[in-house]
């Protein structure tokens, strides 16, 4: 029962942006709910989905540094935040009885698998959601990276980044109502024009693993599946 989809194994990058929902802070549960349900619908199909989760809704490492604290302690703290977002999302993903693991890039023996590839992989193969939590384990990085590397490592087709925009626009759509949605993008265009997809050292992780990055709204519960089947709006970059 292959699937229909254009993707087999992806890895969706959910930003702690997305999880805060409407609010200005925190963990929205109808929206980790919504995203659970998204992915749910497409585990049906036969698609292998990996996710790694931001931590920008509970704590980031940049400002916090910025405000005076050492910059690896406080990047500590924001690989923490991502721990946090991963248990929720791995709560409302099996509420709904979608089976996980959480790998967790620092180890985390009591609450996370240890970061494993090939056991990551195995769950893969198993029909499992594998929730990669932690970052990269490392301070000076961002999850956009840590999605960038474990997509590569994973070997999947694409990187899916589910945000709260349906694209990327030549200008940000909610304060400038010019803006136009490019349908595609290359590496070099997001790199040069700097248009801040994601983080260049992702988008040049991805340009070098051939990995195409597709960039969606997750907002809607239908449009993860439909942008597995070349449906609805986004912009590819590849
Ligand atoms: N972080 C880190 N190394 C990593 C990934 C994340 O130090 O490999 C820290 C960093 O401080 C960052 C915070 O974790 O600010 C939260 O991650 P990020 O800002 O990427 O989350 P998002 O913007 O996706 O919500």
């Amino acid at each position: 029962d292959s699937p229909s989809t254009r993707y087999k194994k992806v890895l969706l990058k959910v930003s702690g942006e997305v999880l805060m929902g409407d609010q200005g802070y925190g963990i929205d549960m109808n929206t980790v709910d919504t995203v659970a349900a998204a992915i749910a619908r497409v585990i049906e199909s036969g698609v292998q989905v990996c996710l790694v989760i931001g931590g920008g809704n509970i704590f980031r490492g940049l400002s916090t540094a910025a405000a005076g604290m050492e910059r690896a302690s406080a990047d500590y703290m924001g690989m923490l935040a991502t721990v946090m977002n991963a248990l929720a999302m791995q709560n409302a993903l099996e509420k709904i009885g979608v089976d996980t693991r959480v790998q967790s890039a620092i180890p985390m023996a009591a609450i996370a698998e240890p970061y494993i590839r090939r056991r990551a992989v195995r769950h893969l193969e198993k029909g499992r959601v594998v929730i990669f939590a932690a970052g990269t384990g490392n301070p000076y990085f961002t999850t956009d990276t840590a999605a960038a590397l474990r997509a590569a490592e994973m070997g999947c087709d694409a990187l899916l980044k589910g945000t709260s925009v349906d694209g990327v626009y030549s200008a940000d759509p909610k304060k400038d109502t010019s803006a136009t949605r490019y349908d595609t993008l290359t590496y070099q265009d997001v790199l040069s024009r700097d248009l801040r997809v994601m983080d260049a050292s992702a988008i040049a992780l991805m340009r070098e693993s051939k990995i195409p990055i597709v960039v969606f709204s997750i907002r809607e519960e239908d449009s993860l599946r439909k942008v597995l089947n070349g449906e609805g709006t986004f912009t590819i970059i590849g």
